[in-house]
């Protein structure tokens, strides 16, 4: 009984290991989907924009609250 707990706990483990490691791969250089909404962002913005991590959309958000002071 308890055997299968820890069996189930690990196998849990695992598998957030895996997202985290999941999610570093989108933080890198240039991520290929967006941190804030999780769209995929075109190739061509990656390459345009090294260490993009929005999408245009979200980027643009991004700008106008930083306008704005927030
Ligand atoms: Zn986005």
């Amino acid at each position: 009984m308890r055997d299968s707990v820890d069996r189930a706990n690990n196998l849990a483990q695992s598998e957030i290991d895996s997202l985290v490691a999941k999610r570093k791969v989108y933080t890198g250089k240039s991520a290929l989907y967006c941190c804030q909404c999780s769209d995929p962002i075109p190739q061509a913005r990656r390459d345009a924009i090294p260490g993009v991590s929005l999408c245009v959309d979200c980027q643009q958000e991004e700008e106008q609250r930083a306008r704005h002071g927030l």
